[in-house]
């Protein structure tokens, strides 16, 4: 690495809502990779917001599956750290500060939309995320009737108001230059006061000083929407990297729903870490075949400009088909 070039400090956040398969093992593999291979640090934040989805236990499980696969982090719940706490349901009171700063400058107002009124707006343009794009119906009420119906308790989310041609550029480092079209109001949050992903991921990043976040490329549509967050702030954005994913027999993203694929399956089944890591280089051609490595092996001139920009199909009928 160049002496000038400082080192990135990169994350992994998982959601603890389940068991963690191969699919998400990828992308944390890619993230440490990318830091390590250029001598930079790994924060590992648990983004637990969502507490129906939450797993009891799945946060442990998680950190024990990422050690078991030879990965390791510099901060995180389970080490500490000069960001802590690394569990976003104990960081609520920054989340809130981020909305107070939104809202004082107008940038957010009250939706009470509920998603069957969105998805009944079907006829709206398609945003670029192939959701129904928000119609915007909202926007347009009258303040003082907003505020009135908030004082009334009926529960609204909160959107964040996005101008005809906000659409920000950004260089990916797996996909390169991206423009991705103007996004819909999006919600930052939720009619129940819990603060929305969007909100909560861009107050961390920029709090956790992380100059770059590689993730799964299904959240590729949020990242103009965390950009113009950024710029709403004050906040600098980290670069982005959006890895391929892995896709079950039947075409869809790896999942939960697919048998055998979780790690604690596969190591429940006599499956060694290297064997895993093996497998992962193949599918996202980092290596011309998949016999076994240590994560670790991996880590001399690795980039993410290498991983193939399409997601690599897999076909599993058997944990021990590997
Ligand atoms: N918590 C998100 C997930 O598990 C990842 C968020 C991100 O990397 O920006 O899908």
């Amino acid at each position: 690495m160049p002496s000038s070039a400082p080192a990135p400090r990169g994350r992994y956040a998982p959601s603890p809502t389940g068991e963690i398969h191969l699919g998400n093992a990828a992308t944390a593999l890619f993230a440490w990779l990318s830091v390590r291979a250029a001598g930079g640090a790994l924060v590992l934040r648990m983004e637990d917001l969502d507490r129906p989805r939450v797993r009891s236990g799945a946060a442990e499980r998680i950190l024990a599956d990422l050690a078991w696969l030879g990965l390791d982090w510099d901060e995180g719940p389970d080490r500490g750290g000069p960001h802590a706490p690394y569990e976003q349901s104990r960081r609520r009171a920054e989340y809130e500060a981020a909305f107070e700063r939104l809202r004082a400058a107008g940038r957010v107002y009250p939706c009470f939309c509920s998603r069957r009124d969105v998805a009944a707006s079907a006829s709206a343009p398609q945003d670029p995320a192939d959701e129904v794009r928000y119609p915007g119906t909202c926007r347009h009420l009258d303040p003082e009737e907003a505020e009135r119906r908030l004082a009334a308790g009926r529960p609204g989310a909160f959107r964040f108001r996005v101008d005809e041609g906000d659409d920000p550029p950004f260089d990916d480092l797996v996909l390169g230059r991206l423009r991705l079209g103007t996004p819909g109001d999006f919600v930052v949050r939720r009619a129940d006061g819990t603060p929305a992903y969007q909100l909560a991921v861009v107050v961390d990043d920029a709090a956790m000083g992380i100059t770059e976040a590689v993730r799964g490329s299904d959240l590729l549509s949020s990242t103009p929407r965390q950009i113009l967050l950024y710029r709403a702030l004050g906040l600098s954005p980290p670069v982005f990297g959006h890895v391929p994913l892995l896709l079950g027999p039947d075409g869809v993203r790896l999942s939960k729903r697919h048998a055998g694929t979780s790690l604690a399956e596969m190591r429940d089944a006599g499956l060694a870490p290297e064997r895993v890591v093996g497998w992962i280089a193949r599918l996202a051609g980092l290596r011309p075949d998949d016999r076994p490595i240590a994560a670790r092996d991996l880590v001399a001139g690795f980039s993410l400009r290498t991983l193939s920009a399409s997601p690599s199909a897999v076909r599993i009928a058997e944990p021990n088909s590997f």
